[in-house]
């Protein structure tokens, strides 16, 4: 194959772009001490420059290329047409700080989407404004300490928080300054209520509660669990961002949670991965309305405007969120409607539990009970063999797959979790149960292949810790070739 690196493609002389002749005055360049004598500067034509760059996406791996299934993640395939929505000149070329008599459109969309999530939610008022879904936690939160603040209830020092739980949810109340305790599952993977029972006093602010948990399952005792909570003067946080499975079926609401975040990148269709962009917004019963993050749309007789609620915890950001997400998540929703949010929710599940009940021969299933979104095996059989989780993971590459999320939730050994989304038909399904059956005949046949994947990619295992301490972002034309 044709080399596609700068090093090889360059040469002296090339150029990739026609400048029109000077019609103005050069001026000065810098004193020569300031100009750079190294600079290492490529230099190539426009097409050898769009094959590069070509070469470059096409070595990544999306959810545009294939199978995508990482757990906890929701990465679903977005329909393209909301790009265009979101692209519309009325929508991007506004500014933040343009006068809201302006900029009607956008506020009204605004307006309506906290309605809608609201309602899809079953909670009574949305703020928009937080940018991913760690902000959300953060910002519910941040509401419960100043609502037990507001109240001189200064005894609430603790939250507490499953085991199973996503690593934000501990992170957040930390960084809020509450004291953390985790409460264990029990061993059909729903929170253990007895541990709950004695953990739950009055010094307990909150608990938050991811729901489906982490594992992929519906804890059915929630209502007990919300009771107890209630009883002894705590709030029901929970994490939504797993939303997935409950869209038109379940509320938080009704459940008798007081906060929720949603991941709008996640359930609500924005690709997303990579650092962003995101979107968490928080929804609350009557009690916490007043804290909401600001600024909130609100309406009357002269039509929209952002207020501020009377005790918000503040802004999380320069201006209002990310308002593209916002776009696509509105569109996404108005497309589908109610009867269509509840079919995305019934195939998620029954694209999850497909793959459960056809790899359940072939790999552990640690809590046997039909599951939501996601699916989480252990790979503890295969471990015994001297292959672990992420050597399959690694393999899976080689079969064209993106490896689903491993090790995560901490609470199941060897952690294979899987998360197929709605969006992903049977055939696709069924190319990746081959790869994983035939996987799992690897182990037992030729674990030694197992060892060395992947084989297929430019790059091969990486050294992940140096990668993310000390990433080595500079690049120098020079090295190139050493750092492929
Ligand atoms: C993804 C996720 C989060 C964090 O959301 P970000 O947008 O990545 O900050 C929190 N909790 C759960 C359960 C998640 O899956």
């Amino acid at each position: 194959m044709e080399s596609y690196l700068l090093p090889d493609i360059s040469q002296p002389g090339k150029t990739g772009c026609t400048l029109p002749p000077l019609d103005v005055t050069p001026s000065e360049l810098p004193p020569r001490e300031l100009l750079r004598q190294d600079l290492e500067l490529p230099e190539v034509s426009e097409v050898d420059l769009v094959r590069y760059f070509t070469h470059l996406s096409r070595l990544n791996y999306g959810v545009d290329t294939g199978f995508y299934p990482l757990g906890s993640c929701t990465m679903k395939y977005n329909p393209k047409w909301q790009e265009d929505i979101a692209r519309l000149p009325g929508f991007a070329e506004i500014h933040p700080y343009q006068s809201a008599d302006s900029v009607q459109g956008a506020l009204k969309l605004m307006f309506e989407l906290q309605a809608y999530l609201a309602e899809i939610v079953g909670m009574n008022a949305t703020s928009l404004a937080p940018m991913a879904g760690a902000q959300g936690e953060l910002a519910g939160i941040l509401m419960v300490k100043d609502y037990y603040q507001a109240q001189g209830d200064k005894k609430r020092k603790k939250v507490l928080v499953p085991d199973s739980s996503h690593g934000t949810n501990p992170a957040t109340a930390a960084m809020c300054g509450f004291e953390i305790h985790s409460v264990p599952s029990d061993t059909k993977g729903n929170l253990d209520l007895k541990s709950l029972h004695s953990l739950m006093t009055d010094e307990v602010a909150a608990l938050t509660l991811t729901l489906p948990t982490t594992l992929g399952l519906f804890d059915p005792q929630i209502a007990e669990i919300s009771q107890l909570v209630h009883g002894r003067g705590g709030l029901l946080i929970g994490d939504g961002a797993n939303l997935n499975s409950l869209l038109g079926r379940v509320k938080f609401g009704d459940l008798g949670f007081d906060c929720v975040q949603l991941n709008l990148h996640k359930t609500f269709s924005t690709p997303h991965g990579g650092g962003g962009p995101g979107s968490g917004p928080v929804c609350v019963k009557p009690n916490l309305a007043a804290f909401l993050p600001s600024p909130i749309v609100t309406k009357d007789d002269n039509g929209y405007s952002f207020f501020s609620p009377l005790h918000s915890i503040g802004s999380l950001g320069a201006a209002y969120g990310n308002f593209g997400v916002m776009i696509k998540a509105y569109a996404y929703i108005r497309s589908l409607g109610a009867a269509g949010l509840a079919e995305v929710s019934r195939d998620a599940v029954i694209n999850a539990n497909y793959l459960k009940e056809e790899l359940r021969a072939d790999y552990h299933l640690p809590y046997d009970r039909t599951c939501m979104h996601e699916v989480v095996f252990s790979g503890k059989r295969q471990k015994a063999k001297g292959v672990r989780t992420f050597d399959i993971a690694k393999r899976l590459i080689d079969y064209g797959f993106h490896p689903p999320t491993i090790y995560f939730p901490l609470i199941v050994e060897e952690a294979l979790m899987i998360e197929p989304t709605e969006t992903e038909s049977k055939q696709t399904l069924d190319s990746f149960i081959a790869a994983m059956k035939a996987i799992a005949r690897e182990v037992e046949e030729n674990p030694e292949i197992l060892h060395a994947a992947p084989h297929n990619t430019p790059v091969r295992r990486l050294d992940e810790t140096t990668a993310a301490r000390q990433p080595d972002l500079r690049w120098r034309m020079s090295e190139e070739k050493s750092k492929l």
